[in-house]
């Protein structure tokens, strides 16, 4: 039960790669995911799978309860191998309570849970740019140093089509992805304007130590975890919003957001549903 062992279960292979092609997975799984970080690269090593329609995507994975999304938040940490799974599942529920104890400061101080209302009294400078400068990126949103937040359009509009079909909407109800991924990123503005302070920004672990000199390093992934429990906090969100990164990597690649969703399945040990048709997926 090591972390990544179960994404090589026989069922996935034969699911996600019809070829019988050898496919790194772990390696796969670090180009794609965390798109709310900025690292899926769609054009480069898409995964052989069987596309699965977004609604029985969403249906599944709006089951897996907020905190059980730790493996799936890991794997793509770059100090993942320094945690056990109970410390994992500990850091986890940590940085959850962290991101909702900031979103409930909010609300208490704004008196609203507006995103928009409360970046413009943050001072931040929002804008719908519709795609990273870096056109090779594939990316939703991200936070710039000082006070600036982009949210891509043409992502969001992506997702927006997904979310017109009646089935997904059943799943999904009326959530507002500009606002989702607003909430998350200020977070991150949170997060350096409180850096003093903030749980994600002060839990560290030591890499090594001689003598009185020690290099500690910062978890970043816990950044990522915090940010979303503040916006699945603020948004009243029913589902974790860890579900809208197989979902908005769908708007670009059925393939690379089926492949994350049986990552994410696999990840807390349920079993992803089959492709309805193996062949004329749409
Ligand atoms: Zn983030």
């Amino acid at each position: 039960m090591k972390k990544s062992s179960l994404l090589v279960m026989p069922m996935t292979l034969t699911n996600m790669n019809p070829n019988n092609q050898k496919v790194d997975l772990k390696k796969w799984a670090k180009d794609f995911g965390n798109s709310l970080i900025g690292n899926p690269n769609f054009r480069r090593n898409e995964p052989d799978v069987a596309i699965i329609p977004i609604d029985i995507i969403v249906r599944d994975l709006v089951q897996i309860p907020e905190d059980h999304w730790w493996k799936y938040a890991f794997m793509r940490e770059p100090m993942n191998s320094k945690f056990t799974d109970t410390e994992r599942r500990r850091l986890m529920e940590q940085a959850i309570g962290c991101g909702r104890e900031y979103a409930d400061q909010c609300v208490e101080k704004y008196g609203t849970n507006d995103p928009n209302y409360i970046a413009k009294e943050l001072g931040l400078n929002v804008d719908y740019p519709e795609q990273p400068q870096n056109g090779h990126r594939v990316l939703f949103a991200e936070y710039r140093d000082p006070n600036i937040i982009h949210i891509y359009a043409d992502g969001v509009r992506r997702g927006e089509k997904l979310l017109a079909s009646d089935c997904v909407k059943n799943e999904l109800h009326d959530i507002d992805l500009n606002r989702i991924l607003l909430s998350h990123e200020i977070f991150h503005w949170l997060e350096k304007e409180n850096g003093k302070t903030i749980w994600t920004m002060n839990f560290e672990i030591s890499l090594w130590k001689i003598g009185k000199i020690e290099n500690r390093t910062h978890i970043a992934c816990l950044s990522e975890i915090a940010a979303m429990a503040f916006a699945k906090r603020l948004m009243k969100l029913e589902m974790s919003p860890y579900v809208l990164d197989a979902f908005m990597d769908y708007g670009y690649s059925p393939k690379a957001g089926t492949a994350l969703y049986m990552e994410m399945m696999i990840d807390d040990n349920r079993v992803p549903s089959k492709a309805s048709c193996e062949k004329d997926m749409k």
